[in-house]
């Protein structure tokens, strides 16, 4: 047979959604891969319908369809406090994964390093090797996850030429403060390097934090560029509607790449998800209260059952502790990976393993979501008490 690529040999698949395809082999509780089990806003399910009645079903302008960026446009302004260009300063992207991905091939040229946070989410580390950028990362040190400015400096006085920030973070949960991002980014302008952000879970923030957008900080707009999605915010993961905001420069290269990459996002799913962004500013409060009672009935349950955890900031990610248990006899010597797939098959609850968001030798963290009807994390949690008689 002849060879694969080197590229493909060095990493391995995602083990978030390898954590989902175990879980449903088991029929555990899948607070693993992150996303709802819950329905989409009803104007969204409405116009979808209407959608596959009116069309559009072929193809639309590569970088996304008009009334989709403009409406994206709409929205994206008001956050940043400055009006972005839908015609010049948008592309529409297949999810925040390809938007990501899109970013790293528009910027790197192989061997130029880039700065990934540790923690990071886990497509970072494989967008880094496709795109042949030179990961240097920065520890988000537990349990609060701060980090040094100091290193930030040296890795871009090392050369590199860009800093990903997930803002709120998976899976440590940090929300990065005004200040932080006011530090970084003026770094970043001195040093005349990129931030690249992804701000997935903007509207997922926990008072008192509040998210603060890296592009409306004052004079990083065109050094900052921005990857998001209607993911989480309109409860659509498998619409796979993200998008890439930046400079008309960095833009324009962008949608070069993706144009090649994917061609385009789902046409039909464009015009449906218009309905999502022109939704009153009343919609985004309603969807902070949900998750914010969503970690409160969650963590607290957790604290119940005496199991350790992180309490987080922003995202529906919650980092459990599992070294209390690493210390007893039966479950000695397990590595993190080990102990999820016991999880599944003897609590009936699937989690993804820290290991594969560190870049140190972690094998002590676990995540789980939440975003989970309350009758499933009502079972859930049955489930997990299950975990304090080991304790016992
Ligand atoms: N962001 C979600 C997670 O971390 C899901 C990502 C994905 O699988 N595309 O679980």
């Amino acid at each position: 047979m002849p060879k694969l690529s080197e590229r493909v040999e060095t990493f391995t698949d995602s083990v978030i959604r390898r954590m989902t395809r175990i879980s449903n082999a088991y029929g555990a509780i899948n607070l693993s891969q992150g996303f709802p089990d819950f329905d989409p806003p009803q104007a969204l399910l409405d116009a979808l319908a209407k959608t596959a009645c009116d069309g559009p079903h072929q193809y639309s302008i590569t970088f996304g369809a008009q009334n989709f960026r403009e409406a994206l446009s709409r929205k994206v302004s008001k956050t940043f406090g400055r009006t972005v260009d839908p015609d010049t300063q948008l592309c529409v992207t297949c999810g925040s994964t390809e938007a990501m991905m899109a970013a790293m091939m528009t910027i790197c040229n192989p061997g130029d390093k880039v700065m990934v946070f540790s923690p990071f989410y886990e497509n970072y580390g494989a967008d880094a090797i496709l795109s042949g950028a030179e990961p240097i990362y920065i520890p988000l040190v537990p349990p609060t996850y701060d980090f040094d400015l100091d290193r930030i400096e040296a890795g871009f006085r090392e050369g590199a030429k860009a800093i990903i920030i997930c803002n709120p973070s998976n899976p440590c949960g940090k929300v990065f403060t005004r200040e932080e991002l006011t530090a970084i980014g003026a770094l970043a302008l001195r040093y005349d390097a990129f931030v690249i952000t992804d701000e997935v879970y903007e509207h997922i923030v926990f008072a008192p934090h509040v998210h603060t957008a890296m592009a409306s900080l004052p004079g990083m707009f065109d050094h900052t560029i921005t990857c998001n999605s209607l993911s989480k915010t309109y409860s659509v993961t498998g619409w796979r509607l993200g998008y890439i905001c930046g400079s008309a420069r960095v833009i324009e290269g962008a949608r070069k790449v993706h144009d090649f990459l994917t061609v385009g996002a789902a046409a039909p799913l464009q015009e449906a998800a218009v309905a999502g962004l022109e939704l009153p500013e009343s919609y985004y409060a309603e969807l902070q209260k949900l998750y914010t009672q969503k970690r409160d009935f969650f963590c607290e349950g957790l604290d119940r059952i005496g199991l350790q955890h992180n309490i987080p900031q922003g995202t529906y990610f919650v980092m459990l502790d599992i070294r209390q248990f690493l210390d007893l006899p039966r479950f000695r010597g397990l590595s993190d990976l080990e102990f999820c797939e016991w999880m599944i098959k003897n609590i009936g609850v699937a989690a993804v393993p820290g290991s594969s968001f560190f870049r140190e030798p972690v094998n002590h963290l676990i995540r789980l979501h939440f975003a989970r009807q309350q009758s499933t994390l009502e079972e859930a949690l049955r489930r997990l008490e299950k975990m304090a008689e080991y304790l016992k």
